[in-house]
């Protein structure tokens, strides 16, 4: 049978360092073994799954050059690839377990869910249903059912013994069915959850190998349980090591640029961004650290794969990506910074801004210094001059970026819109308020329109400079972040 593995991203959001990290592992893994890698999108979470960000996430995969064989935009024989699309599949599936009892129909209102989980919290036990409607009479729950009651479908899951599975990682893993949940399976708007949909297409796609984050380790034994109610054999699992900080703790956009875009822009080649993060699961077998994905797929052997948290370290990101650019022919160098901005594409964007500030085609450069280029590193007396104390410019420039990681639409007016309602909020005249932000922003507080500016940097860039812009006032203690994060939720934001 011929490799198939998968990267199967939600899209809910901007394209994560995280999603090219396990695509990486998917991708080198089918080639190797001349299988195929496909990409599945997994938006059956209605309210949070966008297109936008499904073209942002594929655009930016194909950037990273993790090209896939089969997926929604290049279709293949076990289509469609977008789960929204599969609707029919899931419930058929979802019916013949009810029907052979590996899945139940739960009718239990939310007060009686959160007492149970209150009263569990009370006795420290691990959260978990109680198995109530599992206990009704079939024929009754299938009239409730029937009849248009609101429901959900339930995992059945032991009470007793422990579910044994392995990770080629890893090893043989033993987790007590006490601790597993009797897992959602399809909820009450018909819409199956990742657990479900995931299993039964993955089985149905015919994935042999499923590479993906140590995160989802927890969830095996609820898989485990679905396919084999199915009947179905279990494809080899390896939970790849998550990303994380120097201190343990897993990436996350507040403490590391996490956003695949932030690479892009900065200047990352996506060969230099594909060898950086092949070393943080895996290494060569002559452990030299400079490799192409080419050289890594004919090298590749699973057993090289590693458990040990690797720290994502930003400076060794920067020493590899500046043996990539050294080592290039000048042509070809050339060509990357057309390709990076200094292109035809961007001097479009930038052109309406700076055109009628322009005497001479000189004064350009240093108008757009800090929209081609990284802005002027910060400290706390960038701040010094401004009316807000630093303290207050600190607690404004968190909000921003609270306010603007629920921000979906990323264009002038919007952007515009949403800080000026969050100044009122605040109660800040817009001009004191503004002026920490035009510093994150700019490195200073005169410079190009600010909201065009920050429309032109995009999400991932804005975010990194006001973390940066954090750090120079003094950075955010987790007790601190408490405080603001409760403060920001007393302003009430409409977030629309
Ligand atoms: N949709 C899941 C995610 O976003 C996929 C997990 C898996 O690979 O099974 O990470």
């Amino acid at each position: 049978m011929s490799v198939r593995t998968r990267v199967a991203p939600s899209p809910t959001g901007d394209p994560h360092v995280g999603t090219a990290y396990v695509a990486l592992f998917n991708h080198v893994f089918a080639r190797s073994r001349g299988g195929q890698f496909i990409l599945r999108i997994e938006d059956t979470d209605q309210q949070r799954s966008s297109s936008a960000s499904e073209t942002a996430i594929t655009e930016a995969l194909r950037w990273a050059g993790l090209d896939w064989d089969e997926g929604p935009d290049v279709g293949g024989e076990f289509g469609p690839y977008r789960q929204s699309e599969r609707l029919a599949l899931y419930r058929r599936h979802a019916d013949e377990l009810v029907a052979s009892g590996g899945a139940f129909p739960c009718f239990c209102p939310r007060e009686r869910l959160d007492e149970l989980r209150r009263r569990q919290q009370a006795n420290r036990e691990t959260p978990r249903y109680d198995g109530h409607c599992r206990n009704l009479d079939p024929a009754e729950s299938r009239d409730r059912v029937v009849s248009g009651e609101t429901h959900v479908v339930r995992l059945d899951v032991p009470e007793t013994g422990v579910c044994q599975f392995s990770d080629e990682i890893r090893g043989a893993i033993e987790i007590p069915w006490q601790q597993v949940d009797m897992q959602i399976l399809v909820k009450s708007d018909g819409f199956p959850t990742y657990h479900l949909a995931a299993v039964v297409d993955d089985h149905l796609m015919g994935i042999t190998h499923i590479l993906r984050g140590e995160e989802w380790l927890s969830s095996m034994p609820k898989h485990r349980l679905i396919y084999d109610r199915f009947g179905w054999s279990l494809p080899s699992h390896y939970h790849l090591p998550l990303l994380r900080n120097a201190d343990g703790s897993k990436v996350s956009k507040r403490r590391n640029p996490t956003g695949l875009n932030y690479y892009r822009r900065i200047g990352y080649l996506p060969e230099a961004l594909r060898n950086y993060l092949a070393l943080m699961g895996w290494s060569m077998p002559d452990e030299r650290e400079i490799f192409s994905t080419e050289e890594m797929t004919a090298a590749f052997d699973s057993d090289r794969l590693t458990t040990g948290g690797p720290v994502f370290d930003l400076a060794k990101l920067d020493w590899l990506n500046g043996q990539y650019i050294r080592s290039m022919a000048t042509d070809e160098f050339m060509r990357r910074v057309a390709d990076w901005a200094i292109n035809r594409e961007n001097l479009a964007a930038l052109a309406p801004l700076v055109q009628q500030r322009t005497e001479r085609l000189v004064d350009l450069l240093p108008q757009v210094d800090y929209l081609l280029g990284d802005r002027a590193t910060l400290d706390e007396d960038d701040f010094a001059p401004l009316r807000l104390d630093a303290d207050d410019c600190l607690r404004v420039l968190d909000h921003i970026g609270r306010r603007l990681d629920a921000q979906d639409a990323w264009d002038r007016d919007a952007l515009q819109a949403a800080i000026r309602s969050l100044a009122d909020a605040m109660d800040i005249p817009t001009r004191d308020f503004l002026a920490p932000l035009f510093v994150a922003v700019a490195g200073r507080t005169v410079a190009l329109p600010l909201f065009d500016s920050m429309a032109y940097l995009g999400r991932d860039m804005v975010r990194s400079r006001l973390a940066s812009a954090l750090t120079a006032l003094g950075g955010v203690s987790k007790k601190k972040a408490k405080r603001l994060e409760r403060d920001y939720a007393d302003l009430q934001i409409d977030e629309t």
